[in-house]
């Protein structure tokens, strides 16, 4: 869908789309193209970082004046459509759009003077301990803790399916201070240092064979009182605020619509068993149409929500809207993927990753190699982030008043 953009907003659509012409290098755009998951690994995700800090353009979400580079939310949108258009990586969400934003809104003078330009540098690498074991569609039953003890908290506990852990050095936490009267209070929020000796990483292999999350206990883990954002016993609002934000933060419409459109081209090449090819075939071609239609609604939802965002709105809960609704198309789009390339769409290897001179040789081509790995690693989507269940019940308590 083309949205009319006056001159200076085409002009900037322009500029983005010549620098990712010369500054995306081709090892990079492989990289994501043959990442199985949402979450590429830091290898590409950091460089890519690097780049986009070097031009003053990574914390293209952030308030100027702690970094960003002041665009509106046309602006932001044009750019990642661009990027996405590109084949650029995503980007790497748990520093750049999730704490970051709970750092300058509720943080100290101190805490955005030390944590910030670290994640634009790319000297901090964040991970989300929200979800424990028993926790997590229920996430204010959580149990881990942390006591007071003089100007530090001691915390024990456990996290699990936590994004990254194993790159990470920091984790922003939720534990719980003290028994509240109401389940949510008694919760804050912590900064905790990774390379602590009471913190274990252990990793969990998921469905695709894909080491993307882990399970963390914290034993004895000393935080200092600084470490804490807002005040104690005020981290539930500061969790409901960063949830907004992850499940309606970006946009995913260009690049579902992207990834669609790659698909619809490698049709021409897959036979359809009747002597033409699988772009002939009406049923596919229908699935195509149908997801075309969802990208592009849901592509209409995200720019509200960017509307809201630049008039200093919450996004409110949409975005659990926005979440279900690109959680649904990437498996739908994930699954016309294994569709199309039938037989060749199940190799599933081992190894990773799928790129670079060691990645196990494609038996058909790289885009099936991908298929199964991508149609495994998606069932995510409707998990992470908060359920689609749970997304459908916030929608039906909070938009639709049921
Ligand atoms: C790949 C991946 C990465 C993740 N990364 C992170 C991370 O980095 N950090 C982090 O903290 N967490 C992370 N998570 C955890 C994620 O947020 C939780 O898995 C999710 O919130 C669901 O919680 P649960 O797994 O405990 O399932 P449960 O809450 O036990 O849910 C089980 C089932 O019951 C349903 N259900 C539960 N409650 C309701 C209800 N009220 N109404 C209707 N149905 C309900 C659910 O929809 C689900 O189908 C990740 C998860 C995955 C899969």
């Amino acid at each position: 869908m083309d949205i009319a953009l006056s001159p200076e907003e085409t002009a900037f659509r322009d500029e983005v789309r010549a620098f990712l012409a010369t500054h995306l290098p081709p090892a990079i755009r492989a990289g994501a193209a043959a990442s199985p998951s949402v979450f590429v690994e830091p290898d590409i995700g950091q460089a890519w970082n690097a780049v986009l800090d070097a031009k003053g353009w990574l914390g293209y979400q952030w308030p100027e004046e702690h970094g960003g580079p002041g665009w509106s939310p046309v602006q932001r949108y044009l750019f990642e459509k661009e990027c996405a258009l590109a084949g650029a990586p995503n980007l790497t969400v748990l520093g750049l759009k999730l704490v970051a934003p709970v750092i300058w809104t509720f943080g100290t003078a101190e805490q955005k003077a030390f944590f910030l330009p670290r994640i634009l540098s790319g000297q901090d690498y964040w991970c989300q301990g929200f979800s424990e074991p028993g926790s997590g569609s229920d996430l204010a039953s959580l149990q881990c803790r942390a006591a007071l003890d003089g100007e530090k908290y001691v915390v024990n506990g456990s996290k699990i399916w936590t994004t990254h852990a194993h790159h990470a050095n920091r984790m922003f936490a939720l534990v719980r201070t003290e028994n509240g009267s109401r389940k949510q209070a008694g919760i804050s929020f912590l900064l905790i240092d990774m390379n602590h000796p009471g913190v274990t990483v252990r990793p969990i292999l998921t469905l695709a064979g894909d080491h993307e999350v882990n399970q963390v206990f914290l034993e004895d883990v000393e935080v200092p009182v600084s470490d804490r954002v807002g005040e104690e016993g005020a981290g539930w609002a500061i969790a409901k605020f960063l949830l907004e934000n992850e499940r309606g933060g970006s946009c995913h419409a260009p690049k579902l619509l992207y990834d669609l459109d790659l698909l619809a081209a490698a049709a021409k090449d897959e036979p359809n068993g009747l002597g033409g090819t699988m772009a002939d075939d009406p049923h596919w071609r229908r699935r195509v149409a149908q997801a075309r239609l969802e990208g592009q609604a849901l592509e209409m939802i995200e720019l509200k929500i960017l509307a809201d965002i630049a008039k200093a709105r919450a996004p409110g809960p949409q975005t659990s809207l926005t979440k279900l609704l690109a959680s649904n198309l990437r498996q739908t789009i994930d699954l016309m993927a294994v569709d199309l390339y039938g037989a060749a769409g199940l190799q599933l290897d081992a190894e990773r990753p799928l790129y670079g001179d060691d990645a196990p040789p494609p038996l058909h081509s790289r885009a099936a190699q991908l298929a199964a790995p991508r149609y495994l690693n998606s069932r995510a989507w409707t998990i992470f982030g908060g359920t689609n269940e749970v997304q459908a019940g916030i929608i039906a308590k909070t938009v639709l008043g049921l």
